[in-house]
């Protein structure tokens, strides 16, 4: 079906989700002209047969919306030129998730649509409730900030299931998502540069959950918990999940056992009993909202099971690269904050710690209670020096400045530990931007410089 037919649209960015979208568009039978600040950008989506004309001198009021990439500012620090542009002609301004969210409208208003979002575990929460889902049988689409943007998935059918991971940013631009189950997963400071204020960041997660038909709230930070009230008072159905409370009604994690209160009743419904890729209190949290949402779309608790036990987990977050002796090498690169790369320090009794690169504010102080933990640390990129100076006299340090000198170094040191587990540790509570494209090849370059090592076993890639 061609459902964008006859429609003018407007589209800003062309990024990897850009180019994809309105390709779909024009696909659909949209007239789409697509613009970027970045010339290199226009000229690749030329190549790639989009039109393309400089939105600046358009005549607006001709275009039904302005879909946007997600990134491009909307309000903070300014709204970009595009948008206040589309505000004065009255034009709508929208994002791929939203195209999404009313194609399955349209077209399978049934499909089984599960959205998930938090500051934390929005990715690996994605990646695991696919799997469990492709594991039980279903026909299962995975996208949105992870992997393939929306507009390139299967389109929707009525046995067709979709797990999509949404930023912020594409819930900004999704104002009527509407998915079966909403997940929520935790909020905390992050992305606070572009969204304001706390209030404003918790707002925008707030509406996936408040346009859920099924809320799946992780309430073990005030700000989601106090979502996950407001949500119920206005009658929405609310799954809350805890990763260390007994709750007395939704699904919590006692120890590694998945349990569920209901009615009075509590029942052991799973077991992350010996599952590597889902280690840690963090971990439950994500597995919890993953059961919680296949039970929504009617999975059985054996399939979901099933599912859990052969997940096998995602690059670059607490992904164990090599061994060496004693010595365990762990790729951690996704932590690009200080909150991020608290679950893998708490993870590990013995830490030779790789950190650094871009910092985001607050640096690593929250991180102190984990200090005892650091035999050393080992700093790179532009935040070594902040770094360093929250150390200070209470943890043994140096300042490597690359990756590769860091591995080295932290290799040499950990081989001469006595522990019975030491581990060279790379999750460095920073963006990568200094030093790398991205924290995909941080993590990848930290996998070459420990493969470069003498007597090393790689575990996997
Ligand atoms: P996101 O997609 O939200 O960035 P990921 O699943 O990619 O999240 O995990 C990113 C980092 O956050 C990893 O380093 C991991 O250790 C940590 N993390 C994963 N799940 C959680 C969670 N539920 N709460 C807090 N931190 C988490």
């Amino acid at each position: 079906a061609r459902s964008f037919e006859g429609r003018s649209v407007a589209l800003f960015g062309l990024g990897g989700s850009g180019v994809a979208t309105a390709k779909a568009l024009a696909a659909g039978g949209a007239a789409v002209t697509a613009w970027d600040d970045n010339p290199e950008s226009v000229c690749k989506a030329e190549r790639e047969g989009l039109q393309t004309a400089n939105l600046r001198g358009a005549d607006w009021s001709t275009f039904s919306s302005l879909v946007l990439s997600p990134g491009v500012p909307l309000t903070h620090p300014k709204p970009h030129w595009s948008v206040e542009l589309a505000r004065a002609a009255d034009v709508e301004i929208i994002g791929d998730v939203e195209l999404f969210s009313r194609e399955r409208t349209a077209r399978a208003p049934g499909a089984p649509f599960i959205a998930v979002t938090g500051t934390n575990g929005k990715s690996t929460t994605t990646a695991l409730t696919g799997h469990i889902l492709r594991a039980a049988g279903r026909d299962t689409q995975v996208g949105g900030n992870i992997g393939r943007a929306v507009m390139t998935l299967d389109p929707p059918e009525p046995t067709r299931n979709y797990v999509v991971e949404c930023s912020s940013y594409q819930i900004d631009l999704a104002p009527s998502i509407n998915p079966s189950a909403g997940i929520l997963l935790n909020i905390t400071p992050d992305h606070l540069d572009r969204h304001g204020t706390m209030q404003h960041y918790a707002s925008i997660k707030e509406r996936l959950v408040a346009g859920s038909e099924t809320a799946i709230v992780g309430v073990d930070d005030i700000w989601s918990a106090q979502i996950a009230d407001r949500l119920e008072r206005t009658g929405r159905e609310v799954v809350r999940i805890s990763k260390r409370l007994a709750l007395t009604g939704g699904l919590y994690a006692d120890g590694t056992e998945l349990m569920q209160a209901r009615d009075g009743k509590i029942r052991k419904v799973a077991s992350l009993e010996g599952i590597c890729s889902l280690r840690g209190q963090h971990n439950a949290q994500n597995a919890l909202a993953a059961l919680a949402a296949c039970l929504k779309v009617g999975l059985k608790h054996d399939e979901i099971q099933a599912g859990l036990s052969t997940f096998p987990g995602l690059a670059h977050r607490m992904e164990q690269v090599a061994r060496k002796g004693n010595v365990l090498f762990v790729n951690d690169s996704k932590a690009t904050n200080a909150d991020a790369a608290a679950p893998a320090l708490s993870s590990f009794p013995r830490i030779y710690w790789i950190a650094g690169g871009l910092a985001k504010e607050g640096g690593i102080e929250p991180l102190r209670g984990f200090f005892p933990r650091i035999a050393k640390a080992y700093l790179i990129g532009e935040a070594a020096p902040a770094f360093s100076a929250t150390l200070g006299d209470d943890v043994a340090y140096e300042i490597s400045g690359t990756l590769d000198a860091a591995v080295a170094h932290a290799a040499a040191d950990a081989a001469k530990d006595g522990a019975v587990e030491a581990v060279v540790l790379l999750s460095p509570a920073c963006a990568s931007f200094d030093q790398y494209r991205n924290f995909e090849v941080r993590g990848d370059s930290f996998r070459q410089a420990v493969a470069a090592l003498a007597g090393v076993d790689m575990i996997g890639g």
